[in-house]
């Protein structure tokens, strides 16, 4: 296993879509080794989720699982999970938001609305369709995580340019501690 570098805003493989994995390929060596590698460099970086893209690999992976650490003290356990070839459709309109990170913008927080019913379709790691519907906090991750694969960050749906920043700052400031 490897911990990848993880690409930052800016680098413009971020901003490229990612391409679907052929069913047939979702057990091979190499899609495993990337699995393993993305969980390693998620857990080496205390996050919650991690895009393929992000360690600059075009291709329709997510993981996400989280327990509890430092970074997100208030933050609710996430279950360990692959997603392969994800399809959201959003089942409400956004209302309450969080205040959102990413790996790829280290140390900076913004404010984002989004949906918190989504039904979403991915095939995991041992190639198992799921068709589900996910609500709360877990959609926002989800949502967070699958844009990613679309090029889109966090960054281009803040509620508003005000409601961004450095963490210390926005933290000095007394603004709600980051949640996802
Ligand atoms: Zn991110």
């Amino acid at each position: 296993m490897a911990v990848h570098k993880i690409l930052r805003a800016g680098n413009p493989l971020l901003r490229q879509k990612s391409a679907p994995v052929p069913v047939e390929e979702i057990r091979s060596q190499e899609n495993r080794k990337l699995i393993k590698d993305m969980f390693e460099t998620m857990f080496a970086a205390d996050g919650l989720g991690l895009a393929a893209p992000q360690i600059g690999i075009l291709k329709q992976i997510v993981v996400v699982g989280f327990e509890q650490n430092e970074r997100y003290p208030d933050a609710r356990p996430i279950q360990k999970q692959v997603l392969i070839n994800p399809l959201i459709e959003v089942m409400d309109a956004p209302r309450e938001g969080y205040w959102e990170g990413c790996l790829s913008v280290p140390d900076m927080r913004g404010y984002v609305e989004r949906s918190r019913k989504i039904r979403m379709t991915w095939y995991d790691e041992k190639e198992n369709f799921h068709d589900e519907v996910i609500e709360g906090f877990d959609a926002v991750v989800y949502q967070h995580e699958c844009d990613h694969l679309q090029g889109i960050l966090y960054i281009d749906r803040l509620k508003s340019p005000e409601l961004f920043g450095f963490n210390a700052e926005l933290d000095a400031a007394g603004r709600e501690r980051v949640a996802i």
